[in-house]
């Protein structure tokens, strides 16, 4: 199995207290530092949540060193673990040939290459779920590889940038229906109060108020947040570091149109007339990875997490798309 790069990058670890009061925030960060080196030289140490250090070693060698660590000094004792996703990177490949194989089959055919999840992209087409060329695969390495032999294939491989995170119910960015604090479900397409699948108002985004539906990627709210994420998996930082510097980097965010408490009227009290707007349906390419943030064990909610947490609504939010537009 070829891979085009090293597979032996950098690794990341968590080391955690195991006695006293089991966190690291009070110890003196001279003390931290002398003790790493005495083990092994050029660790990048953080301070991460849950009083826990991130370290990142320079390669595998190290960090199997380290992962075998029960003391920090004379006597502190530590355990040190692998980063549940911080190792962990996703790339996308093209093979119209895997059609035979199941995902389970082909990401053992891969395991050498260092993959540990195969997931192939559907196309929803014609209300039908069709499965395309197009591999979504996990990688457990601290970098990209270019290119990845399949069989007598070399396929390129694309950083893959998942799509943001976005609320099933409110339809806003950045947190799922589970953890949503505005109660409610608002309609795709004229972004008022949902009153079924069957809208036929005027186009008018709840988010940025503009005359398109909430799923359009051509929304200002929707790019932004798609640039967060990819800086996000490239730059391999945590989403609020991410979110910091695409403020520097663009620091006019867009705006959400309006306060959820601003949103009193009903679908049954408005005046519109439906709009007879003739778009046909269009395929949509779907995948499990829908607003799909790579899962973290819960036990690690560290600021330093690639991610954040697996939506629960990929399917439910192309039917929708899907509906609203067949029903134009
Ligand atoms: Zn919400
Ligand atoms: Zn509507
Ligand atoms: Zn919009």
């Amino acid at each position: 199995m070829r891979l085009e790069g090293n597979d032996n990058g950098p690794r990341f670890l968590v080391l955690e207290r195991q006695n006293g009061d089991k966190s690291m925030d009070k110890v003196s960060p001279f003390f931290i530092k002398k003790a790493m080196d005495a083990i092994t030289l050029n660790i990048e140490i953080s301070r991460i949540q849950n009083g826990c250090l991130l370290l990142k070693t320079v390669d595998r060698q190290q960090a199997n060193k380290l992962l075998k660590q029960t003391r920090l000094g004379e006597s502190m004792q530590i355990e040190i673990t692998e980063h549940p996703t911080l190792n962990l990177t996703y790339g996308t490949i093209y093979c119209w040939d895997m059609t035979r194989l199941t995902d389970e089959a082909f990401q053992k055919e891969l395991k050498d290459a260092h993959v540990v999840k195969v997931e192939r992209i559907n196309k929803f087409k014609d209300m039908k779920e069709t499965p395309t060329g197009k591999f979504i695969l996990t990688f457990d390495l601290g970098y990209l590889p270019n290119a990845i032999d399949v069989g007598f294939y070399r396929c390129r491989v694309e950083l893959y940038v998942p799509n943001p995170l976005r609320c099933k119910d409110c339809l806003r960015f950045g947190h799922t229906k589970k953890h949503c604090r505005n109660r409610n479900r608002m309609c795709a397409r004229c972004g008022e109060l949902f009153h079924g699948n069957n809208c036929s108002f005027p186009e008018k985004c709840v988010n940025c108020g503009k005359s398109h539906s909430a799923f359009d990627r051509s929304c200002e709210l929707y790019m932004d947040e798609k640039e967060i994420q990819r800086i996000r998996v490239t730059e391999r930082i945590s989403i609020k570091e991410t979110r910091k510097r695409r403020r520097q980097q663009v620091p006019q965010a867009p705006v959400y149109t309006r306060s959820y408490a601003q949103v009193t009227r009903t679908s049954d009290n408005r005046n519109g007339s439906p709009s007879q707007s003739s778009s046909q349906p269009q395929s949509i390419e779907m995948n499990r990875h829908q607003d799909y943030h790579p899962s973290v064990s819960p036990s690690s909610n560290d600021t330093n997490s690639l991610t954040t947490e697996l939506s629960d609504n990929s399917a439910n939010t192309t039917t929708t798309t899907t509906t609203t537009m067949t029903m134009r």
